[in-house]
């Protein structure tokens, strides 16, 4: 389509910004650096992004909603971050859909679900995971930044500590492998922290109303993020020494560096959210004081309580010592002076992380003990991997029965081996003892790693507000929302033990509701649909190898907190960028859109 004279004359008499979309077209001043380096646009002619923002400036509804346009945006983000004037086109393109919606252009169910790129889909927190991969291959670094940023404010952290479930749904991965999402995260948030002027959002507004945050890990400063910028008075109340929930306390330093994870914390102070340390809700200030205080409410306290194990001599001896005490002593500097052979009890990530600590600080023998197989352990695999490198040992199929010593002094360990039988409603085979299996080994030390709760003490007044059997605090997995208006609830404490990126998602969540709900609107309006991630077949594809993250050698890793993975130089950053297949989001545009 090519825009005539006759076009020019808008049909409808519309105000710039009463448009839909209007408010961010109107910063449009038609330089193209969007068309130019828009994906669709180079591979469908009818695309471009540049003559929709023209169109909204002129007024033309009705051409705008029969030309192709906004069916093929893919959200990829990629203009955004060339945009001088910071334009989001993909907003503009949400909003000219909900346009077409409410005035019976297209069937709702059309949109019920957004297609882009499975990557991007995948992620908790919808990263516009292709567009800072295009803007690494154009060695834009701090547009990349700013994309990421606009979605989480931690990419150094979840650079190094995700999970990164969006690799395994890279269309990538059906050519040769996944491209490398998490590396090439961490590397632009590197980058950030070794230029001139670090990045620092801008604030919208100022504005008067005050939110309390009761915790400082991912959920509560991620919210605390978004509230700054949107101009609240926010404070953080801490109860620990330091700033960052299980990011500080839980995770080892030599998967996250502590100057790494105060790097990016910092940038939220920069943004003015005062964060209280050695501040406890419940303890220094009641709930119902912090209530009368604030506006609204933000719990975030995680999961810090430790499940026990229960079996006869867990509480009998000092050095039966639970994984959350165990690894937070340790991150505050403070680790016991356990001598001898340490066993770990579970098969988790703190499990592993626990196993790797001790062999770093102390122990050369150090063992693990799971009830089931490698094949169901819930850790990642590749911290399995590297735990079995580091010379821990894994005993699989084998569970504890008791502990044993006398004196208050331990010596070991009662277990049995288990078989497999069907499986549990988590998924995984179940475990039953293997009658007449029971054997004794040798342990000093025993850490019990299987699991953790809330700590929700401080609520024990009765504030009404709805708690789970599982001790989660019930919250609106979209809103965030508890029962009683103004408190909402959000990360562990309202899923249970997840993941960083979880939490940074529900926090987001959060902070959006926060906001409607102190501006009297209706929090449940304008959420987001379900992301719906475009599968296909890549065709014609050159292999070429995914970038190998250098590491430091088992040697150099023992004894020290050193960092392990060493991240991504410059070319291999623009190499994996290159890898990227960019037309994820256009194959969804025409299958799944239209
Ligand atoms: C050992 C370990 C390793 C992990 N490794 C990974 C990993 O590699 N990748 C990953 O993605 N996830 C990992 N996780 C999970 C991840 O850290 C958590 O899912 C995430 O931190 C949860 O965020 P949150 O903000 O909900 O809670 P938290 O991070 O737990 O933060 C809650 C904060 O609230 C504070 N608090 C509690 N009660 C009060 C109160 N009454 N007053 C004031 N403050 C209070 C706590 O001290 C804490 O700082 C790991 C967890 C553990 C335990």
């Amino acid at each position: 389509m090519t825009i005539t004279k006759s076009d020019l004359q808008p049909q409808f008499k519309f105000e710039v910004t009463a448009m839909p979309g209007g408010e961010l077209a109107k910063r449009c001043f038609d330089c193209g650096s969007c068309t130019g380096v828009c994906p669709v646009s180079q591979a469908e002619a009818a695309f471009d992004p540049r003559r929709i923002l023209h169109m909204i400036k002129m007024g033309l509804k009705d051409r705008l909603l029969d030309s192709e346009a906004i069916w093929y945006c893919s959200h990829c983000d990629t203009c955004a971050f060339v945009c001088p004037q910071g334009v989001q086109f993909s907003g503009v393109v949400d909003v000219l859909r909900e346009m077409a919606i409410q005035q019976g252009y297209v069937d709702p169910a059309v949109f019920e679900q957004w297609g882009t790129g499975p990557c991007k889909a995948t992620c908790p927190a919808h990263i516009s995971i292709p567009g800072f991969i295009a803007a690494i291959a154009q060695g834009r670094y701090a547009e990349g930044l700013r994309l990421i940023k606009k979605e989480m404010p931690f990419p150094a952290i979840c650079g190094r500590v995700c999970p990164h479930p969006c690799e395994g749904k890279c269309n990538r991965g059906k050519v040769d492998e996944p491209i490398a999402i998490e590396y090439l995260k961490r590397f632009l948030a590197d980058a950030d922290f070794s230029s001139e002027v670090r990045y620092v959002p801008e604030i919208e507004a100022k504005r008067e109303e005050k939110v309390a945050i009761i915790g400082a890990g991912p959920a509560g400063l991620t919210a605390a993020y978004y509230l700054a910028i949107e101009g609240y008075r926010v404070t953080v109340f801490e109860r620990l020494p330091v700033a960052g929930g299980m990011m500080a306390v839980g995770i080892p330093e030599y998967r996250l560096p502590r100057n790494i994870l105060q790097a990016e914390i910092d940038v939220i102070r920069a943004l003015g959210v005062e964060i209280k340390l050695d501040f406890e809700i419940g303890k220094d200030l009641s709930f119902d004081d912090l209530r009368n205080d604030f506006q609204a409410v933000f719990i975030s306290v995680g999961c810090h309580q430790a499940l026990k194990i229960g079996i006869p001599g867990e509480d009998d001896f000092e050095e039966v010592i639970d994984c959350i005490t165990f690894l937070r002593d340790i991150n505050l500097g403070k680790p016991p002076a356990y001598k001898g052979r340490l066993v770990v009890l579970g098969g988790g990530n703190a499990a592993i992380d626990s196993a790797r600590v001790a062999k770093r600080l102390w122990y050369d023998d150090v063992a693990i003990f799971y009830r089931r197989t490698r094949e169901e352990m819930p850790a990642s695999p590749w911290e399995v991997e590297e735990a079995i490198e580091e010379g821990i040992d894994l005993q699989f199929l084998t569970a504890p029965a008791r502990i044993l010593g006398s004196h208050g002094k331990i010596s070991g360990l009662e277990c049995m081996r288990m078989a497999l039988v069907e499986a549990d409603e988590s998924g995984r085979r179940r475990p039953i003892p293997i009658e007449g299996s029971e054997f004794t080994v040798k342990a000093d030390v025993v850490v019990v790693a299987i699991g953790q709760r809330s700590d929700l003490s401080f609520l024990a007044n009765g504030h009404g507000i709805d708690v789970s059997p599982r001790n989660t605090v019930e919250a609106d997995p979209v809103t965030a929302a508890t029962n009683i208006a103004g408190i909402f609830a959000g990360g562990d404490v309202a899923s249970g033990p997840r993941t960083v990126v979880e939490a940074v998602a529900f926090g987001k969540k959060a902070a959006a509701s926060i906001n409607r709900y102190l501006k009297g609107d209706d929090i449940r309006a304008g959420y987001r649909k379900d992301w719906k991630g475009v599968e296909f077949e890549p065709k014609d594809v050159e292999r070429a190898d995914r970038q190998p993250m250098l590491r430091l050698s088992v040697a150099e890793r023992a004894g020290t907190f050193d960092e392990v993975d060493l991240g991504f130089n410059e070319q291999q950053a623009s190499r994996e960028a290159d890898r990227c297949l960019r037309l994820c989001g256009i194959q969804k545009a025409k299958e799944s859109n239209k």
